[in-house]
């Protein structure tokens, strides 16, 4: 079956920037964008800011508001501020050589390292994001089980892309999957409809959508959202306060080092 799927992977995969390299932080640096943002606005954005901070030494080097201005458009702007902070870590004590290490740097969860442990480093371990756990329990075994012995790294990216384009969550495609012969859940999975848009609020009236046009306002020196009233204002501004995306300085906010 391991096989199978990386003979598809081989044949199929997307040619991902961040596929084509092992240096570990390129690869942070991707996996830090892709936790909450959608591939096609990664790959917009990962090459620019490669070419800006070309190493963990060069982010560490940079200021909280330089990366988040970088960041804008990007989303869950506390992810910019943590992969910095990862970066200073790195640039002083040099790069944690296994997913165990790597997992005490902050924003790094236990997929996130092994991630870059199998990617950068050739460790053996299972990276298990939504997509492979949902894999695996089709398939009815451990996410860690399915790990061949030889091309772990290539194992771990093609069980995500199995799971992100063929064994999807709503409605798996059984007739394209290349671990069909060997699937308990083959053609079992009914195709689930999307839940209906009006349950959900409007993206512009949530507070995720205003945290993002304050910091892209602070960024860019504009003056503060108009559209936004005075009390959701207040509100956003103190969660950002909280999280460190934004300081209070004498006449006004500003991004972190950047107030007035
Ligand atoms: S056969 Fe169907 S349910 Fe099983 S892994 Fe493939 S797509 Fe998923």
């Amino acid at each position: 079956m391991q096989s199978a799927v990386l003979a598809w992977y081989d044949e199929h995969g997307r040619d991902l920037p961040w596929r084509r390299t092992r240096d570990p932080y390129a690869i942070l640096v991707s996996e830090f964008m892709a936790q909450q943002t959608q591939i096609a606005r990664v790959l917009e954005r990962y090459e620019r800011w490669l070419q800006r901070w070309p190493t963990a030494d060069a982010l560490a080097a940079a200021t909280p508001a330089e990366v988040l201005t970088e960041w804008v458009g990007l989303g869950y702007n506390q992810r910019a501020l943590r992969l910095r902070t990862a970066c200073v870590t790195i640039a002083r004590d040099g790069w944690p050589r296994d997913s165990g290490a790597l997992r005490a740097l902050p924003g790094v969860g236990p997929y996130t390292a092994a991630a870059v442990a199998s990617f950068a480093f050739g460790e053996r371990v299972a990276a298990v994001d939504t997509n492979v756990r949902r894999v695996a329990a089709r398939l009815g075994v451990a996410p860690d089980a399915l790990l061949p012995a030889v091309r772990h790294g290539d194992w771990n990216q093609a069980a995500m892309e199995l799971g992100a384009r063929v064994c999807t969550a709503r409605a798996p495609r059984c007739g394209a999957c290349p671990a069909a012969a060997w699937c308990p859940s083959h053609g079992q999975v009914t195709a689930q409809p999307r839940a209906p848009h009006a349950s959900r609020p409007r993206f512009e009236d949530t507070d995720r959508w205003a945290r993002g046009r304050v910091i892209a306002a602070l960024a860019a020196g504009e003056a503060l959202p108009a559209q936004i009233t005075r009390e959701r204002l207040a509100r956003v501004l103190a969660t950002l306060r909280r999280d460190g995306l934004v300081e209070q300085g004498p006449s006004g906010v500003g991004l972190p080092g950047k107030t007035h």
